[in-house]
């Protein structure tokens, strides 16, 4: 059964290279207790083709509440109006999610906190999040340097790096040219080396589990949060006066428009990026077509695996490639700062595109044998034009199209996130909420470059530069004896 879901209350999308719709803040809007994606066929049936890709307006406010909004933390708990649960444990910070950027915030914590203070940290793998779920066969678009940087910023993380035997994740970096792209294969191992040292830290407590509600106690100035673990079919409550959201992002999905009369099937992104599950997923004995919708560096990455399939074992395939333009847009270094660094292609996709997608070395390369590209320019009806006109020849289609926040713990409160503190603010009133913090992929911080573009910075060693800078501030404005 193909992935077929639609943003119904997750509008938010966020796209991984493109995310210049979002502004200082950005809201989210999550259901009470439902998933946070819909089926398809909730969708209503004449969705229009502007909500196909994702737009410059501004989503809907993050609701992390149910069907009642409310106004300020205070009238939180009056309208939940049940008694917080009882807490098991207080810790003195939570943190949610074990990807990379739940790493880079526990290692930051230890370095932060008094020496006697203990951070609960919860995740259902433990395996170093979407890295190792998905990318490790995906090229860095980072230098391998980056990588190294990011396991060297913080003490916590040194000491874990000098107590691994050797050679280990991080020698195996240290083997490669610094300058170099690497699979990222490599920097997932570097997490899960990372994450068993944390974990063995007698100050780092380990959950298996997913964190499923947060209620503000003004009384305990903490939250309390339900922790659900699956497994166990259990469900505890644990109170921190500091919770941080490193929950992530996954490919956005988005509804077809009903005009076009055969709908492909939609190819999961995550399985179009990972060359060994992509050519088993693809029958090779007929020919058929894969649309491709996007220009960012995801949809290139995708291109890349479908020419060398072409090429290694499906020599019947053909492409449909759906892009606003044929210029391409690359990271460019400019001395000390790079050009369009969130935005940009780089590594080897950057190389892949100039040579055989980009302008008219596209028509020049063997590659437009059998990939079409079909031009999407021009506003939202060509768009809906050429998908109605060149979708229909399409078997499967692949979204890139940005990522959308993962489903964030159910809250009482409509909320925006801060891109520039980190931090959550109560959306009618503008007010700060305390002790809530979010980072990564999910939540990132917003740049602007010297010539003034704005972007929100996404890697590995850009979570890490953000938390240095904003999460002093975190710790300090929280009491936390
Ligand atoms: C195709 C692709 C290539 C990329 N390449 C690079 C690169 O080369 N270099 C680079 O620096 N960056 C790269 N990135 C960007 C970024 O580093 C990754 O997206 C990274 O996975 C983001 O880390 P994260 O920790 O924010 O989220 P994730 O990796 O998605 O981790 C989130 C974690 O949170 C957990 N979680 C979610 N909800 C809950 C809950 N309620 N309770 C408990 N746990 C929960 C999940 O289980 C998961 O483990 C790339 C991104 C993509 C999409």
């Amino acid at each position: 059964m193909p992935r077929l879901v639609a943003p119904t209350f997750y509008r938010h999308s966020l796209p991984c290279k493109l995310p210049r719709y979002y502004s200082k803040s950005s809201t989210v809007l999550l259901p009470a207790s439902s998933p946070a994606l819909s089926p398809l066929k909730n969708m209503p049936s004449a969705f229009p083709v502007h909500n196909l890709r994702p737009q410059p307006a501004f989503p809907p406010p993050i609701s992390m509440s149910g069907s009642s909004h409310i106004r300020s933390m205070s009238a939180a708990t009056q309208i939940n109006n049940s008694p917080p649960r009882p807490a098991s444990e207080r810790v003195a910070a939570l943190v949610v999610g074990a990807g990379p950027s739940g790493i880079a915030v526990v290692g930051n914590l230890l370095e932060l906190l008094p020496p006697d203070k203990v951070v609960l940290w919860v995740d259902p793998r433990f395996q170093g999040g979407r890295i190792n779920a998905h990318y490790r066969e995906v090229p860095s678009n980072t230098k391998v340097k980056l990588f190294l940087d990011y396991a060297q910023a913080v003490e916590p993380f040194r000491e874990i790096v000098e107590s691994t035997p050797k050679p280990n994740a991080i020698t195996a970096l240290q083997d490669l040219n610094p300058s170099d792209t690497c699979p990222l294969g490599k920097a997932g191992d570097m997490l899960l080396t990372l994450t068993s040292g944390l974990s063995a830290n007698s100050r780092v407590k380990i959950s298996h589990a997913t964190v499923g509600d947060a209620q503000w106690v003004s009384a305990n100035s903490s939250w309390n949060m339900r922790i659900d673990d699956e497994n166990l079919n259990t469900s505890t409550s644990v109170e921190a006066p500091i919770v941080v959201y490193c929950t992530g992002s996954s490919p956005t999905v988005l509804p077809l428009p009903v005009s076009i009369l055969r709908q492909p099937n939609i190819l999961d992104l995550d399985i179009a990026l990972k060359p060994s599950l992509l050519k088993e997923h693809i029958p090779r004995d007929r020919e058929l077509c894969v649309g491709v919708i996007g220009a960012s560096h995801s949809a290139i990455l995708v291109l890349m695996n479908l020419v060398k399939l072409h090429t290694d074992s499906h020599p019947l395939l053909k492409v449909r490639w759906f892009t606003r333009t044929k210029n391409l847009k690359y990271a460019e270094d400019m001395g000390d700062w790079i050009l369009y660094d969130n935005t940009g292609l780089k590594g080897l996709a950057a190389d892949f595109a100039q040579k055989h997608l980009d302008g008219e070395s596209f028509s020049r390369s063997h590659v437009s044998g059998f990939i079409t590209r079909v031009d999407c320019s021009g506003g939202t009806n060509q768009e809906l034009q050429a998908y109605i006109q060149e979708m229909p020849s399409c078997d499967y289609l692949v979204q890139a199209v940005g990522y959308t926040r993962h489903p964030l713990p159910r809250l009482h409160q409509n909320l925006r996130y801060n891109h520039e503190t980190g931090g959550f603010l109560e959306q009618s009133t503008d007010s700060p909420v305390p002790g809530l913090f979010g980072t990564g992929i999910a939540f990132p911080e917003r740049v602007v470059d010297p010539h003034g573009n704005v972007e929100y910075s996404v890697g590995f060693i850009k979570f890490m530069r953000y938390l240095k800078k904003v999460m002093p501030k975190w710790v300090a404005g929280v009491n936390n004896s």
